[in-house]
This record gives structure tokens, C-alpha cells and sequence, in this order.
């Protein structure tokens, strides 16, 4: 089955910072669609476009619900949060634990989607045996770090079959039984995360997460095996309006490289598009694009929920957010129910 990356735009609240100003930098138009209010006043139409009013639950509901429903199915699925620092990634997949407690209205994805997966399989009638596995990886430059592992080496190696899927190995994978069990490998890899951002004196802002539940269904005959990727990228900032300097612009340009060539292959998977014809799409150039290649391009049902910031004084970081969004609608996946 073909299915196209949906992309969702989720527009957030003025900080306080912002609200002095008040220069909003979009005009809604129609529900998907929304105009710059600046220069060239362009517009763009996406899958989704979430005002600041929209709630987590309604996020949740209208983008996540419906990956949710095929990842049970046996399809794989992947959330790859794009966005300058500070625009919401981190709210909206709920990879932090401000915003965790159980009954929170502000809940995140992950945890939304952690307590949808555990009361789904509660519900299941069968004679169907059910495994829940969740891995963490952290990328660093080129450096896979895997964050639930006690190992501090990692020895992540990146597998493609003669199918050209994608499989993972020597990546630490932590059987779960229960929602708290899970919250706590989020938990405790999202401290690993901020410590050794400490320890490398960086910031997590600029590495790249990827937090990965597995679910194994065991039939009677077979076994139907999904992967759901949550992905946290980096901020995509530019270097310059960071000032960094020495270490810090080494690392600004070394991630930036990251969401470059993550980019460069949504171009060149466009391209195919556009021209109904194979190219080569240059997943090795980067550790991210490898991890990534089934969902760029291959198995996997994908959303790019693409964050910005509301304030006319992001105007240019918000419209580059817009550009790269606009680009990952013109790629199409091929998707089958991963069954041995
Ligand atoms: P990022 O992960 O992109 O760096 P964060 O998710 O940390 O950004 O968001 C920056 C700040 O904005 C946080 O204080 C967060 O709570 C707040 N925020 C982001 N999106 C929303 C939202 N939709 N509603 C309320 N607060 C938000």
C-alpha cells in the first residue's frame, strides 16, 4: 500500500516574552491552510494545522489516533517533531516530565499514546500473545548513543536487507508490561539524555532522540511485528543567531549537517515524486538518514509534526520550519503489515 508523510503544523502559545510585542507572524485562512503575514505573504497547506488554542488531547485525537490504529495493525509508524529550540517539540511529544503527571490535560504524545496502547491490548479477546519493547537512542554528532543501555559504548549497527528494510542491532531493547513500566524507560532516558549533554558540555537541544516501541503480536500460526518511532530532532536553528563559537559552532554546523541531509533526502524523494522515476536518495550521509530510511521513503507510515512559534520575531526560523515541512508532504511510503 502507498501512503504519503502527512505533515501537521502546530502553532504555540506567545511565551510571555513574546506576548509584550505581540506581532503575530501567520493569518489563518482556511482550517489547513495558513498565510505569512510578512513580505512575500506566502501560503501553505498542510495535513493539519493546529492553532495555539489546540489541545494535547485534540493533537493527540486527530494526528496520532489514526497512526495508532495502523501500528496495532502490524504497520510501522514514525513522529518526527521538527522545529527551532523552544517551539514545542519537547510539549508536544511529552518527552519531558514537566508536563507527565497521569492526569495532566497536558499530557504529551508519548504518554498519551503509551496508556491508548496498554488499555488497547487489555481489550484484546483473543489468543493472541502480546510483547511491548521500547528502545532509546540518542545521535550526537555521528555518535549513537543508546540511552537505556548501562554500556556506555554503543555498538548500534545499522542493517539493510535485500528488501532494503532497515533493521537495527546491538541496540538495547527493554521489555515493558504496564504504562508505568514504560513512562520509566522514557523517564530514565531522558535523564541519561540531559547528563550527558552535561558531561559533553552541549545541550540536548542540539542532539537527536529516537524513542522506539515495539509490539509483538504472537498469532497462533504467525507473528506481526510493529515499530513506532517517536523522533525529537534537533533545533533546526541556524548557527548564526546562536553565536556559537568554537566547540558550540563545531556542533551547531554538526547537527545541522544532520538536518541537512535529512532534508536532502526529502528533496530527492520529492524529486522521484515529481518525476515518477527512482533516484538515489543519499540516506548514508548521515547516521540520522540511515536510522531513519524506512521512514523517509520506505515502511512506515510517517507524520512530520513541524513546531513554530507564533512571535513575528521568529518570522525567519518560522518560515524555514514552513519550507522544510512543505517538502516532506511529496513523499510517498510503501507499507506492509510486518507478519512472519
Ligand atoms: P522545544 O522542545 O522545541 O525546544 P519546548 O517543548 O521545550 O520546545 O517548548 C518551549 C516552551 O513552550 C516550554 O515551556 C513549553 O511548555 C511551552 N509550550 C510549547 N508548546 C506549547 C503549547 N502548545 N501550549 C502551552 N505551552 C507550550
Amino acid at each position: 500500500m502507498s501512503v504519503t508523510v502527512r505533515v501537521a503544523l502546530r502553532v504555540r502559545p506567545f511565551n510571555e516574552k513574546e506576548k509584550k510585542d505581540n506581532l503575530i507572524t501567520f493569518i489563518p485562512e482556511q482550517p489547513q491552510q495558513i498565510r505569512l503575514n510578512h513580505e512575500n505573504r506566502q501560503s501553505f497547506t498542510f495535513d493539519y494545522v493546529y492553532p495555539p488554542v489546540i489541545s494535547q488531547a485534540d493533537v493527540y485525537s486527530s494526528c496520532i489516533q489514526p497512526l495508532f490504529d495502523q501500528f496495532t495493525k502490524g504497520y510501522n509508524a514514525t513522529i518526527l517533531a521538527y522545529g527551532q529550540t523552544g517551539s514545542g517539540k519537547t510539549y508536544s511529544m511529552g518527552t519531558s516530565d514537566n508536563n507527565n503527571s497521569s492526569e495532566s490535560e497536558e499530557q504529551g504524545i508519548v504518554p498519551r499514546f503509551t496508556k491508548n496502547l496498554f488499555q488497547w491490548i487489555t481489550n484484546q479477546q483473543t489468543n493472541i500473545k502480546y510483547q511491548v519493547k521500547v528502545s532509546f537512542l540518542e545521535l550526537y554528532h555521528e555518535d549513537i548513543i543508546d540511552l537505556l543501555s548501562t554500556n556506555p559504548a554503543s555498538c548500534v549497527n545499522i542493517r539493510e536487507d535485500v528488501f532494503g528494510n532497515i533493521s537495527w542491532s546491538g541496540v538495547h531493547e527493554q521489555l515493558v508490561h504496564n504504562v508505568a513500566d514504560l513512562l520509566s524507560c522514557l523517564h530514565l532516558g531522558s535523564q541519561s539524555r540531559t547528563t550527558a549533554s552535561t558531561d559533553m558540555n552541549s545541550n540536548s537541544s542540539r542532539s537527536h532522540a529516537i524513542f522506539t516501541v515495539t509490539l509483538i503480536q504472537q498469532l497462533p500460526e504467525s507473528v506481526i511485528n510493529s515499530k513506532f518511532h517517536f523522533v525529537d530532532l534537533a533545533g533546526s536553528e541556524r548557527l548564526k543567531k546562536t553565536n556559537a563559537q568554537g566547540d558550540r559552532a563545531r556542533e551547531g554546523i554538526s547537527i545541522n549537517s544532520g538536518l541537512l541531509a535529512l532534508g536532502n533526502v526529502i528533496s530527492a524523494l520529492g524529486d522521484e515524486k515529481k518525476k515518477s522515476k527512482r533516484s538515489h536518495v543519499p540516506y548514508r550521509n548521515s547516521k540520522l538518514t540511515r536510522l531513519l530510511q524506512d521512514s523517509l521513503g520506505g515502511n512506515s507510515q510517517t507524520l512530520m509534526l513541524a513546531c513554530v512559534s507564533p512571535s513575528d520575531s521568529n518570522a525567519n526560523e518560522t518560515t524555514s520550519t514552513l519550507k522544510y515541512a512543505n517538502r516532506a508532504k511529496n513523499i510517498t511510503n510503501r507499507v506492509i503489515i510486518n507478519q512472519q
